[in-house]
């Protein structure tokens, strides 16, 4: 039987978030990103949602207790779930334990300087949102949209200087200490070569988790 309580870690950019969605279209159980979870309390107006509107609003950062009180809400009644983003240091990985077994954790693995060079290559649709990149889905035509003729942009937090902090401060600082968390429990840690094609790691993923 399918591995079906997932936990995906790697670096922002190294397509993490796509993976985690077709693995969890793929065993059929919902695919759980803090961002998501966060949007969709706040939107139904949850008690817990409300509770980290007050963090947010602040300009604080949400307490791990409520990112883990809402992870556990969600788990009541699943089979499993996907996590993408989550857990993000050794603090929270010990919380998560305490409300689920995780099955894989499955690290997918991308050089710093190959993730930079992905995530400066970004660009989208200003008219239509489309999303392209320059280095693995260019546009037939420099600068335009191939849907709607629309010009293409940077993001601004896609610049080299913010995606060096952001690899350092979501992934560098805290990678190692939750790689060991992971490697103490048997056959719990896989780690990817994140640098095939999306289609080639879904592949092995499914591989992983299948046994
Ligand atoms: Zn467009």
């Amino acid at each position: 039987m399918s591995a079906t309580r997932i936990v995906l870690l790697g670096p922002p950019g190294a397509g993490k978030g796509t993976q985690a969605v077709q693995l969890a279209k793929h065993l059929g159980v919902p695919h759980l990103s803090t961002g998501d979870l966060l949007r969709d309390e706040l939107k139904r107006g949850t008690a817990l949602g409300l509770k980290a509107k007050t963090f947010m609003d602040r300009g604080d950062l949400v307490p791990d207790q409520v990112i883990i009180d809402m992870i556990h809400g969600r788990l009541e009644g699943t089979l499993g779930f996907v996590l993408d983003g989550f857990p993000r240091n050794i603090v929270q990985a010990q919380m998560l334990d305490k409300v689920a077994i995780i099955e894989r954790v499955l690290h997918i693995q991308v050089p710093k300087a190959e993730v930079i060079a992905r995530s400066i290559a970004r660009r989208m649709c200003e008219s239509c949102g489309r999303n392209y990149n320059l280095l693995s889905s260019p546009p037939k035509k420099e600068g335009v949209c191939d849907v709607c003729g629309g010009k293409l942009i940077q993001r601004t937090d896609d610049t080299r200087e913010v995606v060096e902090r952001r690899y350092q401060v979501q992934y560098e600082n805290e990678i190692e200490g939750l790689l060991s968390f992971y490697r103490a429990k048997p056959g719990v840690l896989r780690e990817i070569d994140g640098r095939r094609s999306v289609d080639t790691v879904f592949q092995e993923i499914l591989r992983i988790v299948a046994n």
